[in-house]
């Protein structure tokens, strides 16, 4: 058989694909009746297919490429680290030099509490570490009834069986077996789609709130953890009301109620901070990180401790870990992404040039006929398809018609967006430039338009 490399014909690849790969979250016989996008390379904001399109990657990857596309850097410190010590692992009491460097320096960036970190491959697989590290917290505590994890309806923490059981995604939990015993979910803070005719703050208070009477209502001795997004990312960049965080951190605080930040996608950057936790203005005492730790370059996650966490914890033999806890090669790659964001002064970047244009650029998509509400904090940001801005109405169409459709002009214009039911969501490379957000506006108008018209002729509006 030839070499299956970007040199073989699209369709052949395509089919070669559809053959043998299954991919996560799809129908894999729709996706093969239609072929799959190829991807062969990718520089900057940039994606490039086999086909020779150019297309803008409005979602970096997976939420994931803060730095960007190609920084050859990253490649040169991981052939370097493959050559010198490709593996080896942190479990036999041993250790090394990379993972060493990336432990202290996430702890340098992380709020002065939190100094801890323990490594994962991924922010599933690091959730799934916090889950069974606030039960043990508590167990070593003496309290080790308090095994119950509060979260919340449409939050998204992960794929395994105990990180999708602490997201809140209902398709999810109908397949596997899930939730596991002692996840209870509260409502969201969506004021857009729930909030009826409460004002946002009021909603805001309310849904925090739910978080305090469910605590008395399981009983304030069974709760050991209550775990959130910032801004929740995959469930649709939800920006909660400004009233629901110090309310949920008073209801934390008073109940002594572990607080885990999912820092998945908020973490590095991504909100014009480091973490999400400090633009929210909370004090979590445990951070799950992934995705811009390492700009997606090398699959890396990571939960950061709080110094009172750690303590607890590292009086007992933890009986947990991963082969790539700590994996050299990740740990150098992920150490030099943060080296860059730091010499590049790549949250300043954010802060002054391209968090104020992207806000700029999405407002101004406001008054378009189909946009509700447009939302954003630093470098995500969603907009509300409506067919009725002022009642804040779905369409006559299954919830998340319109945003498929609006997905597909978007894709169709070389813009990738994503939607989530009937929100479209974006969440660029953090380096990219006013030009480029420009451009990526003229091409989700034009998506908007185009969708627009589709859902006029079905009769949708
Ligand atoms: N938490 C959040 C907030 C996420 O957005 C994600 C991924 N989208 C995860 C956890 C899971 O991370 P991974 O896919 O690396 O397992």
């Amino acid at each position: 058989m030839a070499a299956i490399t970007n040199h073989l014909p699209t369709a052949e690849l395509q089919a070669l694909d559809a053959a043998h790969h299954m991919h996560p979250f799809t129908t894999n016989n729709e996706l093969a009746a239609k072929g799959a996008r190829i991807i062969t390379r990718a520089d900057g904001v940039y994606l490039t297919d086999s086909e020779g399109n150019h297309i803008m990657d409005g979602m970096a990857g997976l939420w994931c490429v803060n730095i960007g596309y190609g920084r050859g850097e990253l490649a040169d410190v991981a052939a370097r680290q493959m050559r010198e010590l490709p593996f080896y692992n942190t479990f036999f009491m041993t250790s090394h030099a990379p993972v060493i460097a990336l432990a202290a320096k996430i702890a340098e960036l992380a709020p002065a509490h939190l100094n801890h970190v323990f490594f994962a491959g991924s922010g599933s697989e690091a959730n799934d570490t916090n889950i069974r590290m606030v039960r043990t917290y508590w167990t070593q505590k003496g309290k080790p009834s308090k095994s119950i994890i509060i979260s919340r309806k449409n939050a998204y923490h992960g794929s395994s069986v105990g990180s999708g059981s602490l997201g809140g995604m209902t398709p999810m939990h109908a397949q596997g077996g899930l939730p596991i015993p002692d996840i209870h979910h509260i409502d969201q803070p969506n004021w857009w789609a729930e909030g009826g005719s409460a004002t946002p703050e009021d909603f805001g208070l309310q849904r925090a709130q739910e978080l305090e009477k469910a605590i008395l209502e399981l009983g304030e001795d069974r709760v050991a953890a209550f775990i959130a997004e910032p801004i929740q990312g995959a469930g649709g960049v939800i920006v909660p009301p400004s009233t629901y965080w110090p309310e949920i951190q008073r209801i934390c605080d008073k109940y002594e109620i572990l607080l885990i930040a999912d820092e998945v996608i908020c973490g590095f950057g991504r909100t014009g901070e480091w973490f999400g936790s400090t633009t929210v203005g909370i004090k979590p005492d445990i951070m799950t990180i992934a995705k811009g730790l390492s700009s997606g370059y090398q699959p890396i996650g990571g939960s950061i401790v709080s110094d009172e966490v750690a303590e607890v914890m590292n009086a007992c033999e933890f009986n947990h870990g991963y082969t790539y806890s700590g994996h050299p090669v990740a740990s150098a790659v992920a150490l030099e992404n943060l080296r860059i964001m730091e010499d590049e002064s790549l949250l300043d970047h954010v802060r002054n040039v391209a968090a104020p244009a992207l806000a700029e650029m999405w407002h101004g998509l406001g008054d378009h006929p189909m946009v509700g509400e447009t939302k954003i904090v630093g470098m995500m940001a969603s907009l509300a398809l409506t067919p009725d801005k002022d009642s804040r109405a779905k369409f006559a169409a299954d919830a998340g018609t319109a945003g498929y459709m609006t997905r597909e002009r978007s894709f169709a214009n070389n813009l990738i967006m994503r939607h989530v039911y009937d929100r479209m969501v974006i969440s660029p490379p953090l380096i990219i430039t006013p030009e480029e957000i420009t451009e990526m506006g003229k091409r989700a108008r034009t998506a908007l338009d185009e969708s627009y018209a589709q859902i006029k002729e079905q009769g949708l509006f």
